[in-house]
């Protein structure tokens, strides 16, 4: 189910009549946690099956009205996206990597029988909203605007068991703060589920929908009956290979310096493929580091731990960029990693990474998209 027409969307723009006033946004930008504050406006385009994508617009942020029966609310037929905005040191707001998650939205999309939503399109919705309420892009260290693209199933009834025959993509976006509250200094616990399983093979490990969310919850909550912060995940036929922290991929870390060399677990099908993971396998490689996709196994991780093969664990993700691990509890034991503490490729992995975010190293990749201005978007004319 694709689109190939309306490669364009048009936006029309109704602008808030009350945005937040300037001082109070300033009192929430000062302290905005995570996910909890939103901003003046949203974007929201329409599908159906014999129109294709039509009626974009921007519009004051607030509520949808849905009907009860309304398709995605009765089978969780949705796909989104996570990815952030930052003020950079010259003044500069950019996007990190907009068409990469494009292209997974779409990925997600396929994997859910939804339509596709036009790249080009994605991206223009970004510069639309960032541009409209740049106010909102924090300028503290470490903070950003996270942007939430989203696409719901709208159909009308309980018949289940085929697409539905319209969607709704929606664009919002949230000022964020450093999401692991204590900062980077500190390191995480995790958990390794024995029982549940957040993916299997053939399954939708590899999409970004909400449904994988919902089932993961009960592995959180383990982890947290455990003393742990973080449930880790373990491949479904055996419980043997590692697959993801909580919603980050992992990272190991064999060796230091420039002789180290970063272990990924291979993307197996059941793995979401994170923006994050795939920037850092590129940084370390121009930092001199190996970087492999490979799979690992709970075995190796314990005994490399032990024998110090293994100095450093860390996660990775848009939300939280970079966490480390610290100490690691299954059914049968615990143990620690290095001293518990992030260690240093983890911490220059990190650094790296966000001074390329805000433009504080050079960007040799192309990574970094600058928000269009606004008003230079050239289909916007058109006041509803
Ligand atoms: C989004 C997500 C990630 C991280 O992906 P990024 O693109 O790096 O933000 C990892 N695991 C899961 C399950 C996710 O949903």
């Amino acid at each position: 189910m694709t689109t190939a027409h309306s490669a364009e969307i048009q936006l029309a723009r109704r602008l808030s009549a009350n945005p937040v006033p300037a001082d109070e946004r300033r009192r929430l930008l000062a302290e905005p946690g995570f996910g909890r504050v939103f901003t003046d406006h949203m974007v929201m385009v329409e599908w159906q099956s014999d129109r294709g994508w039509h009626d974009g617009r921007l519009l004051p942020y607030g509520p949808i009205a849905l009907d009860p029966a309304t398709a995605v609310l009765q089978y969780a037929q949705q796909v989104f996206e996570g990815l952030k905005a930052y003020r950079q040191v010259n003044g500069a707001i950019v996007a990190f990597r907009p068409e990469a998650n494009a292209a997974r939205f779409n990925r997600s999309a396929a994997r859910m029988a939804m339509p596709a939503f036009p790249e080009a399109a994605f991206v223009h919705a970004i510069d639309a909203l960032v541009g409209q309420d740049h106010e909102w892009v924090p300028e503290a260290a470490g903070h950003s605007l996270y942007l939430r693209p989203y696409m719901i199933a709208t159909e009308k009834g309980l018949a289940g068991g085929q697409p539905s025959s319209s969607y709704l993509f929606v664009l919002i976006a949230s000022p964020a703060g450093p999401y692991v509250s204590g900062g980077q200094s500190r390191s995480v616990s995790v958990w390794l589920e024995p029982e549940l399983t957040r993916a299997s093979p053939g399954g939708t490990g590899e999409a970004k929908t909400a449904g994988n969310y919902a089932a993961a919850l009960a592995g959180q909550l383990r982890a947290h009956e455990h003393g742990c912060d973080q449930v880790a995940w373990l491949d479904a036929g055996e419980h043997r290979l590692v697959e993801e922290m909580g919603i980050m991929n992992l990272f190991f870390v064999y060796g230091t310096g420039v002789e180290a060399r970063l272990v990924t677990p291979r993307l197996s099908g059941t793995l979401l493929p994170g923006v994050t993971r795939d920037t850092l396998l590129t940084i370390a490689r121009d930092l001199g580091m190996r970087a492999d996709e490979a799979p690992i196994s709970v075995d190796e991780w314990q005994a490399g731990c032990e024998s110090g093969q293994i100095s450093e664990v860390f996660a990775c993700g848009t939300a939280a960029v970079v966490t480390a691990v610290g100490t690691v509890r299954s059914a049968t034991g615990s143990w620690k990693v290095g001293d518990g503490t992030p260690g240093p490729v983890t911490t220059q992995l990190r650094d790296h990474l966000t001074a390329i975010h805000y433009g504080n190293l050079p960007d040799p990749h192309g990574w970094i998209h600058k928000i269009a201005d606004s008003v230079a978007v050239p289909y916007w004319g058109c006041i509803r």
